[in-house]
């Protein structure tokens, strides 16, 4: 039996009671966006002296908010005013009402830190929930979640949502890829949360220890963290024989749960009760219209720990203009394409990560596992795209080599419109992430 077919045919998961907020009726749902509003701003404005600041330069007070269709008159907010105000200075609620701290993960300077009371917490894992619900997953899957635990959102978070939707929670956190693939064929796993990229390692290394994910239980992927493509969905579905779920978020808004995928998997519905979209152009900042692609700003109408006014996500991506046929209310975004800040630019062409994935994929037999190296020499900016190719590629025939090698540079090429030095690298050689995978290497001197 071909199980991609009989998968992809499936009808739409059975309703869970926990995804009743998805298909609130717009007016209603609208109404409640615009209560939700004030309260929050009211909140911010009393309790956080950055908002009232802001606030008060523009002339807005909290009684200016009159509904969800004002809220393009408050400030944005950005990742810097989060490091501004490190540790605590975003709160809005006193210590003894919050009951955990998470910390993103930032590669430079100090974290930035967030706060949740437990209401807050609630709201979360009811947000996982409706994730995991849309998923068609339900009490009796067994989830496996290799996301980080610790001070990364991605452990916790989906460990209390996956807890309250009533499944068995395996909190194998990330690492150790033979135990991760022990616990998936022993306790009978049906569901795993990782990134896109760590899971391809799990396949790999699947492969090499002769287990074959298409033989197990598993049947759902929730996949996220980092951008990742259709192609990759493509080749994960098609290799592990389950269907693989985008799920987005990020740590100054909630933690993952912002948005999810539903059975259709063309674009992901925002928890927009509680997480409130909008898309502006990154230059002028002024709101665009649905459909239009560029940054996503997020709203959190609800959060009492940490509010969040008009969050610049730095994310690339549009608001679908076409009601979902799977009947929810709540608004899709098309998947992430990428970050603002992730792009790179080289002999001024703007060139992103996905594409190179994309285009790797697009030749037989090659896997994205892959590094971006961003030389400059005699003022000339070169990249270097290092590719690892599998054992099956592997051939002593240096012609058959050299060809691959071509193939895969014209490829991209055709992608990205410049040429690109493809280095083939041996199998493993580069680093392979437990969580987000790190792509582009610049060693360019600014
Ligand atoms: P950090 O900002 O330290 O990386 P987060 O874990 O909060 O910490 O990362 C959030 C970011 O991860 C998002 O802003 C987005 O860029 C990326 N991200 C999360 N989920 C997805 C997804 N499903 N697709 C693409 N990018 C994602
Ligand atoms: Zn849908």
């Amino acid at each position: 039996m071909n199980h991609d077919i009989a998968r992809k045919s499936a009808p739409p998961a059975a309703f869970h009671p926990a995804s009743a907020p998805d298909y609130v009726p717009a007016a209603q749902l609208r109404q409640l966006q615009s209560q939700r509003l004030q309260q929050i701003v009211r909140l911010a404005y009393d309790n956080v002296p950055l908002y009232r600041q802001r606030m008060d330069e523009r002339g807005v007070r909290p009684e200016n908010i009159a509904g969800i269709e004002d809220i393009a008159r408050l400030p944005l907010t950005v990742k810097n005013d989060l490091r501004d105000t490190y540790p605590f200075g975003l709160f809005a609620a006193p210590m003894r009402d919050v009951v955990r701290l998470h910390a993103s993960s930032g590669t430079t300077g100090k974290p930035i830190v967030v706060a949740y009371t437990q209401a807050d917490i609630e709201v979360w894992s009811g947000a996982i929930m409706r994730a995991l619900a849309a998923y068609g997953l339900q009490a009796g899957d067994i989830v496996q979640n290799s996301y980080g635990y610790g001070l990364f959102t991605g452990g916790l978070g989906l460990h209390y949502g996956a807890e309250a939707l009533g499944a068995t929670v395996i909190p194998t956190s990330g690492g150790n890829t033979d135990r991760q693939i022990m616990v998936m064929k022993d306790f009978g796993v049906s569901a795993i949360c990782c990134t896109p990229s760590y899971f391809l390692h799990i396949l790999d290394r699947a492969q090499e220890l002769g287990v074959l994910l298409r033989e197990l239980p598993l049947r759902v992927g929730i996949f996220g963290a980092e951008p990742w493509t259709d192609a990759m969905r493509g080749h994960i579905e098609q290799a592990a024989g389950i269907r693989a779920f985008d799920i987005y978020g990020l740590t100054e808004i909630t933690g993952p749960g912002v948005g999810a995928e539903c059975q259709y998997q063309d674009g992901l519905h925002i928890f927009e009760d509680h997480f409130y979209p909008e898309i502006i152009d990154q230059d002028t900042c002024e709101p665009l219209p649905d459909g239009a692609q560029g940054e996503l700003v997020l709203t959190t109408l609800s959060k009492q720990a940490m509010p969040i006014l008009r969050y610049r996500t730095r994310d690339i991506t549009s608001l679908h203009t076409e009601p979902c046929p799977c009947g929810r209310t709540i608004r899709r975004i098309h998947r992430i394409s990428h970050r603002s800040d992730d792009m790179f630019i080289i002999r001024g062409v703007n060139v992103f990560p996905s594409q190179i994935e994309a285009a790797l994929l697009a030749v037989d037999g090659v896997l994205p596992h892959y590094q971006i190296i961003l030389t400059r020499q005699k003022g000339l900016d070169r990249i270097e795209v290092q590719v690892e190719i599998t054992p099956e590629l592997v051939s002593d025939r240096i012609s058959v080599m050299e060809d691959l090698r071509s193939k895969l540079e014209k490829q991209i090429e055709h992608i990205i419109g410049i040429r690109v030095t493809v280095t083939l690298v041996e199998w493993h050689s580069l680093d392979r992430s437990e969580g987000k995978a790190r792509r582009v290497i610049d060693k360019r001197e600014m």
